[in-house]
C-alpha cells in the first residue's frame, strides 16, 4: 500500500479538498483506496458524507492501539474508498499520546498491521499543524504531497514544513520523499496569485506540479452535500484539475496496480 500524507500546517490550504478529491479519482481508476482523517475537525469525514453516527470507531481509537484500520474504517458513498473517520476526541490524543510508548509510530505500526491488498494507496488528510498528529503522518508516510495556496506568506509556511520533513527523515523515516506540491486556489485574474505561482515554480522547479487547481465555488459547495467535488461536478473547472492532478500523481508513483490486477 503506497502511503501518501496530505500536509501543510497551514489552515486553509486545500489539504482536505485535495485529499478527498485525489482519493475519489484514484478510486475511479480501480485502486482500492483508503483515506485517512487525521484532523480533528473531521472535514474530510463530513465532506465524504459520513455521518456522526458511522464514526463509532475513528483514527483516535486506532492510534490509541485500541482498534485496527481494518476493524475502524468505513466505505464512503465512493466505490472503493473507504474512509477512518475522526471525531473530535482526536484533539486530546496529542497530549493522550505522550505518555504512550513509540508515540511517532502509532499510525506506522497501525499501517503495518493492514493486510497486504486491502487498498493500494492510503491518503492522509493532516490537521494544521506540526504536531504529534502531523508527525505521525510523516512518519509512516513514503510520500508527502504538499498543498500550497496561492497567497502571500505560501513559501515561508513552507521552508518551516521542509525542516521539519529533514528531521523526520533523518531521525525516523529516511525514504520519506517530497511526491511534489499542489498549487491551491489559484486566481488568475489576481495578479499576486500568478506571482506566487511564479515565485514557487522558480523556488521549487519540477516538485511543483504542472496543474494548479483554480479556485472554484463548485469545490467549496461539494462537502456541504457530503459529496467530493468530482462526482458533485464532475464538469467544473475545480474538478478538471484534480482529474489532471491525479493522474500527475499516478505518473510520479512508483508503480501502483490495483491489487485485484495483483493477485491475479
Ligand atoms: P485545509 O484542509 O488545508 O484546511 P480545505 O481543503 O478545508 O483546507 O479548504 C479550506 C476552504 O477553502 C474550504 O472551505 C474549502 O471548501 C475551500 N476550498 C478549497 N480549495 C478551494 C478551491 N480551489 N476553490 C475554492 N474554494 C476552495
Ligand atoms: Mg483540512
Amino acid at each position: 500500500m503506497i502511503r501518501i500524507a496530505v500536509a501543510n500546517q497551514k489552515g486553509g490550504v486545500g489539504k482536505t479538498t485535495t485529499a478527498i478529491n485525489l482519493a475519489t479519482a484514484l478510486a475511479a481508476t480501480g485502486m482500492k483506496v483508503l483515506l485517512l482523517d487525521l484532523d480533528p475537525q473531521g472535514n474530510a469525514s463530513t465532506g465524504l458524507g459520513v455521518a456522526q453516527a458511522a464514526r463509532l470507531r475513528n483514527s483516535y481509537d486506532v492510534l490509541l492501539g485500541e482498534a485496527s484500520i481494518v476493524d475502524a474504517a468505513v466505505p464512503s458513498r465512493v466505490p472503493r474508498l473507504d474512509l477512518l473517520a475522526a471525531t473530535q476526541d482526536l484533539s486530546g490524543a496529542e497530549v493522550e499520546l505522550v505518555g504512550y510508548d513509540r508515540r511517532t509510530h502509532r499510525l506506522a505500526d497501525a499501517l503495518d498491521a493492514v493486510p497486504d491488498g486491502r487498498w493500494d494507496v492510503c491518503l492522509m488528510d493532516c490537521p494544521p499543524s506540526l504536531g504529534l498528529l502531523t508527525v505521525n503522518a510523516l512518519v509512516s508516510a513514503k510520500q508527502l504531497l504538499v498543498p500550497l495556496q496561492c497567497e502571500f506568506f505560501a513559501l515561508e509556511g513552507l521552508s518551516q514544513l521542509l525542516q521539519t520533513v529533514e528531521r523526520i527523515r533523518s531521525r525516523f523515516n529516511p525514504e520519506l520523499a517530497i511526491l511534489g506540491v499542489a498549487l491551491t486556489m489559484f486566481d488568475r485574474r489576481n495578479s499576486l496569485s500568478r506571482q506566487v505561482a511564479e515565485d514557487v515554480r522558480a523556488c521549487l522547479g519540477t516538485a511543483v506540479f504542472d496543474t494548479v487547481v483554480p479556485r472554484n465555488v463548485r469545490l467549496s459547495e461539494a462537502p456541504s452535500h457530503g459529496l467530493p467535488a468530482l462526482i458533485y461536478d464532475l464538469k467544473c473547472s475545480g474538478s478538471e484539475a484534480y482529474v489532471r492532478l491525479a493522474r500527475e500523481l499516478i505518473a510520479r508513483l512508483p508503480r501502483i496496480t490495483p491489487t485485484t490486477a495483483e493477485a491475479a
